[in-house]
């Protein structure tokens, strides 16, 4: 494949810069991880796949799930689902209540932890066994049984997250939520929780480079239109308050995750995972981020 030789050259010229990020360590779990693991792995439509450094260690995919649990429940719930969210990027951080009160309870997105919050209630009323069954369509896109959600980091997050917990009761307030604050809260640490590896996690997110389709049955996950919607909104709202700069510097849709980990899809050919646990102070891996600029520049391979 042609992104094998850009991708050995970039990521030695990425893996010797001077990385100045830290570590997330408000989930005490994630400041176990060793700082320096750098890994990427591509999967394409085509079946051309390349994986590099630690791509193969799994990680706690943290925020880059929202996109998932939004794929299930925009699926299940259809258009009505934007009477209870918003589309527009925050400007904010991940994690900030300031938005909530003028916006009467309606998050701004679906990937700032207000919005995952709500579609954590939304997934709760609609399914049956909410941890299971998420985790069922999560394995079932990838047709990976191994993947899994991990007790020890939920069980942190759940310990010191005063914030999602305030976050939670808040939109309770205005009626957004609709089921016992702490049944939603504890379905929200769940899936913060998952685990993959920058393949896993390349292989998991393909359908949003096949137009909603799975690239292994071609079976229908999400409609054209749903995955048009989705991928916009990783463009415009995946990289909390530095959204702008990452469409900026790269150009496609993406998302990341405060465990350091970085998906990014370019429609009609493939799904890049980066992982790279430094963030900067925005939250975004560092690495990651120059990563797949530098990627994106060289190959000349982005949505514009
Ligand atoms: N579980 C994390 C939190 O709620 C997710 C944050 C993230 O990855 O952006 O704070």
């Amino acid at each position: 494949m042609n992104f094998k030789k850009i991708i050995q050259e970039t990521y030695q010229e990425v893996k010797s810069i001077d990385d100045n990020g830290k570590v997330a360590s408000y989930i005490p779990e994630l400041a176990c991880i060793n700082s320096e693991k750098f890994g990427i792995h591509i999967s394409s439509i085509n079946n051309d796949n390349f994986g590099i450094g630690d791509y193969k260690d799994q990680f706690s995919i943290q925020s880059i799930a929202k996109v998932l649990a939004l794929s299930l429940a925009y699926h299940i719930v259809g258009e009505k689902i934007w009477e209870r969210l918003g589309v527009e990027p925050s400007g904010t951080a991940f994690n900030s209540l300031v938005q909530l009160e003028a916006n009467k309870g309606i998050p701004r997105n679906p990937f700032v932890n207000a919005g995952a919050i709500v579609i954590s209630d939304i997934l709760i009323s609609n399914l049956k066994n909410p941890k299971e069954d998420f985790l069922a369509f999560v394995r079932s896109i990838s047709n990976n049984s191994e993947l899994n959600y991990s007790a020890e980091v939920a069980a942190s997050e759940k310990k010191t997250g005063f914030l999602n917990i305030a976050l939670c009761n808040f939109i309770k307030s205005f009626g957004n939520i609709k089921n016992d604050p702490s049944d939603v809260l504890d379905f929200y640490f769940d899936l913060c929780s998952l685990e993959m590896n920058c393949k896993e996690l390349s292989e998991v997110f393909l359908f949003l480079a096949n137009n909603g389709n799975s690239t292994i049955d071609n079976n229908s996950i999400l409609t054209n239109s749903e995955s048009k919607r989705i991928n916009s909104l990783m463009l415009t709202c995946g990289f909390y308050d530095e959204s702008g700069e990452f469409a900026f510097k790269v150009g496609l849709p993406g998302k990341s995750g405060v465990g350091g980990g970085i998906i990014a899809v370019l429609p009609d050919q493939y799904a890049i995972a980066v992982w790279s646990p430094k963030l900067n102070e925005k939250g975004n891996s560092f690495k990651g981020m120059k990563f797949l600029e530098e990627f994106t520049t060289k190959s000349d391979l982005s949505i514009f």
